[in-house]
C-alpha cells in the first residue's frame, strides 16, 4: 500500500516490461483460477490495448470451463479462449494477479514451455516464477499495476480498458473502502473515459438469483464464533456445502466470506467451501493486525495479509483445527490506522 507517487524500481520495471510487450506479435495472458474482476480484468485490460496495436492476443484461465456470469461483459472485443486453446509453447506468457505458478492450475505448464514469462502481480507471497516480473505488494490490485504498464506503453485509455480495470479496483479494495490514494486518482482517471461507476459495481457484487437468500439463510445459519481463538481475538467461521450451491454461481459464494467477516467479536473469518467431499477451499479474511496469509502459507496457499485462501482436505472439523492451530502462531501485527492491504470482496 503506498500512499504517493511510484515507486523508482517500479517504473523501470514497467518500461522494461513495456519493451517486451512492445514488440510483442503474439501474446497470451493468463489470470489465476477461478478468476476474480482483478485477474480478469487485468488480463482483458491489457489484452484489449495489444490487440488494438496488432497483436495476436488470447485471454485465459485453468478453471472453471465458463468465464463467471458478471464478468463476461467484460470481454468486449471476444478475447477469451478455453485452456486447451492455449498454445502448447505460447511466444510471451503473461500470468496476472497470480502469485504462485500452481495457481494457474492446468495451464501451469505454459510457464515452463513458453518463450519469455511477464508476472504481473501485487500478491505479498508471489513467488517470482516468471522471466519478467511487473511486482508491487503495495498495489491495491493487479489492475493499478496494469495502468502503469498501458502508460509506459503510450496506450490511450478508453472506456473498455478502463472498465476491465475499474472493475479490478472495486472487487480488490472492497469498493474503495481499502483504497489508498494512488488508487483513487486512478481510479478518476478510469471514470473520465466514461465509465458507468454504478453499473460495474452493481453488476459485479450488487446482483444475485434468489436463490443467494435461501444460500446464505442455512450457510449463515450454522456459522460459529470462537472468541478465544485466533490468540484470544476470535474466529467467526463457517462452511459451504455441495448441496447449499445448488442453483446459485460462484459469485454467490464467493459473497458469504464479506457478510462473515462483519463479526465484532471476531479478527479473523473463515469459509470453507467444499470443493467435492472432504477437499475444502478455504477463504481467510483478518480485520487488522493478523496475518492470515502465513496461516495459509502453511497448507500451501497464500493471499495477503488480510486477505488470504488456501485448499485443504479432510472433514471440516479437522481443517478446522489445523486452522485453529496456524492462526493461534500467525504473525500478529500492529493495527494500522488506515488501509490494510486485503484483496477482494470476491477477494483478489
Ligand atoms: P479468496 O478467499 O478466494 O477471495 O482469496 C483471497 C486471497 O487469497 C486472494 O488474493 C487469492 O489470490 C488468495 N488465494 C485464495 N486461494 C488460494 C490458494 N489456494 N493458494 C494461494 N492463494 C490463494
Ligand atoms: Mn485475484
Ligand atoms: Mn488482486
Amino acid at each position: 500500500m503506498r500512499n504517493t507517487g511510484i515507486a523508482p524500481t517500479l517504473t523501470l520495471a514497467a518500461d522494461e516490461a513495456a519493451s517486451l510487450l512492445a514488440g510483442a506479435q503474439d501474446v497470451t495472458l493468463v489470470a489465476h483460477v477461478q478468476p476474480d474482476a482483478d485477474a480478469l480484468g487485468s488480463a482483458l485490460a491489457l489484452g484489449l490495448a495489444l490487440h488494438q496495436r496488432g497483436a495476436t492476443v488470447r485471454v485465459s484461465f485453468g478453471a472453471p470451463e465458463q468465464t463467471p456470469e458478471s464478468l463476461r461483459g467484460l470481454d468486449v472485443a471476444g478475447l477469451i479462449v478455453g485452456p486447451e486453446d492455449v498454445p502448447a509453447q505460447p511466444d510471451l506468457l503473461v500470468a496476472l494477479d497470480t502469485a504462485s505458478r500452481d495457481r494457474l492450475g492446468c495451464l501451469a505448464d505454459r510457464v515452463d514451455t513458453a518463450s519469455a514469462v511477464l508476472v504481473i502481480d501485487h500478491h505479498a507471497t508471489n513467488e517470482r516464477f516468471g522471466t519478467h516480473h511487473l511486482v508491487d505488494v503495495e498495489a491495491d490490485a493487479t489492475a493499478v499495476l496494469v495502468l502503469e504498464l498501458l502508460d509506459a506503453l503510450e496506450v490511450p485509455l478508453d472506456e473498455p480498458i478502463a472498465r476491465c480495470l475499474y472493475a479490478g479496483l472495486v472487487t480488490d479494495t472492497s469498493c474503495f473502502r481499502r483504497a489508498d490514494p494512488n488508487t483513487h486518482a486512478v481510479a478518476a482517471r478510469l471514470l473520465a473515459t466514461g465509465v458507468d461507476s454504478e453499473a460495474v459495481t452493481r453488476e459485479l457484487l450488487d446482483t444475485h438469483p434468489f436463490g443467494w437468500l435461501p444460500m446464505l439463510a442455512t450457510v449463515l445459519g450454522r456459522a460459529q464464533l470462537e472468541p478465544a481463538s485466533v490468540q484470544g481475538l476470535g474466529l467467526v467461521h463457517t462452511t459451504v456445502r455441495l448441496a447449499d450451491m445448488a442453483g446459485v454461481r460462484s459469485e454467490e459464494i464467493e459473497s458469504v466470506v464479506d457478510l462473515v467477516r462483519t463479526t465484532s467479536e471476531a479478527e479473523v473469518a473463515a469459509v470453507l467451501k467444499e470443493m467435492q467431499p472432504d477437499r475444502w477451499s478455504v477463504s481467510l479474511r483478518a480485520k487488522q493486525c493478523i496475518d492470515v496469509s502465513a496461516a495459509a502459507a502453511e497448507f500451501g496457499g497464500g493471499g495477503h495479509r488480510l486477505a488470504a485462501g488456501f485448499t485443504a482436505d479432510g472433514t471440516a472439523d479437522h481443517v478446522l483445527h489445523r486452522l485453529r492451530t496456524a492462526l493461534h502462531h500467525a504473525p500478529r501485527h500492529q493495527a494500522q490506522p488506515r488501509h490494510g492491504d486485503i484483496s477482494g470482496s470476491s477477494g483478489l
